[in-house]
């Protein structure tokens, strides 16, 4: 039977799961794919373009010649789980049990699908803050989850106050928080983050916290996770990601901290769907973890230091660049370079007529109606920056862009 017979066949018989059945190929595979059949530059999919801390990865590689390399514990080796909980006292002054309030993942991504998969009850609603990284609303229904998504848009970004009031009621179960937030940039404040607190603590809820661009913050501010706030100890869930930390992103190394029913509720579905991470990668993030205050510092500063050439280099091609405190992303109005069409159309304009790869806006969106803005990465050598930046400029001097 040929490949071709046996997919005809497969498709007139039972379906696949509807709900996951319904999404496409996430915006990030299909834009580097893209990029790669045009060879062009991809400032799409956020990842950096060197390959991580030299030292770090000699603990991954040295790791794996003289082990361990069976399963580790469930719940993560304790050298990371005690590095997290230290990384919890050390930059937000939590004090946090690493046996039973700490828990490693196979990336953010796990973490929070077992945050969902844990903690939701069929039928119980959860408010998302659009734009949003494509994983939750997928996930969150497929956990049975009823989402109720507010909005924040371009080019304010602005947190939706009367809108996230209007999003909560006694059937809510859980706030997704993403900060600094992918794709706006965007790093919640001190008084946003009350007035979030105040509506988890009034409505009985949980605040799952994707902070995984959390030491990727500038311009001298600091990221504050919402689990410090008065009341929110015992209702947030922080997750963390070691391949935003150490400039690798395949690794697939997350964390999640929580308090301990929290933690076993999420853990129920850990054991199930990973069960555990490779011992070589945490014992590496592990050693990451416990890099003294210049790593730190030298991580923030080097990736500002890369948006703002990213972003002097879009503005002398024309583009009105909006502000971004945090992670690896710039967004620019399209309209500023006279382009008329769609943001789809627009990264697909540039990543063939200019070489030039960046992500669509609508993307981040359940309902496409953004279509002015697009996302540019900036964690990328220098040089790439540069280039890409001259590729636009000479492509929207030159060129009548309206599609
Ligand atoms: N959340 C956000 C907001 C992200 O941008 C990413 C980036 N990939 C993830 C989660 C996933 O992180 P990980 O690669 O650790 O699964
Ligand atoms: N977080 C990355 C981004 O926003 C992509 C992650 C992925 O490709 N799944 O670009």
């Amino acid at each position: 039977m040929t490949t071709r017979a046996i997919d005809l066949q497969i498709a007139a018989m039972k379906p696949a799961n509807s709900i996951l059945s319904e999404y496409g190929t996430t915006v990030f595979t299909v834009m580097s794919a893209l990029a790669v059949e045009h060879g062009s530059i991809n400032l799409g999919q956020g990842f950096p373009d060197t390959e991580g801390p030299e030292d770090i990865r000699r603990v991954a590689a040295d790791t794996v010649m003289k082990g361990p390399n069976q399963y580790p514990p469930m719940l993560g080796i304790p050298a990371l789980r005690q590095a997290v909980a230290e990384a919890n006292k050390r930059f937000y002054d939590l004090d946090v049990n690493w046996q039973t309030e700490v828990m490693v993942t196979s990336g953010a991504t796990e973490a929070l699908a077992d945050c969902f998969l844990g903690l939701i009850e069929p039928g119980e609603e959860v408010v998302l803050i659009e734009p949003l990284y494509d994983s939750y609303l997928p996930m969150v229904r497929r956990a049975g989850g009823v989402p109720k998504l507010v909005r924040m848009a371009p080019p304010e970004w602005q947190m939706p106050r009367a809108d996230l009031e209007a999003a909560f009621s006694d059937r809510t179960k859980l706030l997704v928080l993403n900060s600094p937030h992918n794709p706006s940039g965007k790093v919640f404040d001190e008084d946003d983050l009350r007035f979030l607190a105040r509506l988890v603590i009034e409505h009985d809820a949980y605040a799952v916290c994707d902070e995984v661009y959390e030491h990727l913050v500038f311009d001298g501010h600091k990221h504050r996770p919402l689990m410090t706030m008065p009341g929110m100890r015992e209702r947030a869930i922080r997750i963390g990601s070691a391949g935003k930390t150490f400039s690798a992103t395949g690794w697939k190394v997350g964390s999640v901290t929580a308090a301990a029913p929290l933690l076993t509720a999420v853990a129920k579905a850990h054991q199930f769907v990973t069960f555990t991470t490779p011992p070589n990668l945490q014992m590496a993030a592990a050693y990451g973890l416990r890099q003294g205050e210049e790593y730190f510092d030298t991580l923030a500063a080097d990736m500002q230091a890369k948006r703002d050439r990213l972003g002097a280099g879009l503005a002398v091609a024309g583009f009105h660049v909006l502000p971004s405190s945090g992670t690896y992303f710039l967004t620019v109005d399209i309209r500023s370079v006279g382009f008329n069409g769609s943001d789809e159309d627009f990264c697909r304009h540039i990543t063939t007529e200019a070489g030039v790869t960046a992500v669509p806006m609508s993307a981040f969106y359940q309902c496409a109606d953004i279509t002015r803005f697009a996302r540019f990465c900036f964690c990328k050598r220098d040089q790439l920056l540069d280039e890409a930046c001259a590729r636009l400029q000479r492509h929207f001097t030159s060129h009548v862009t309206s599609a």
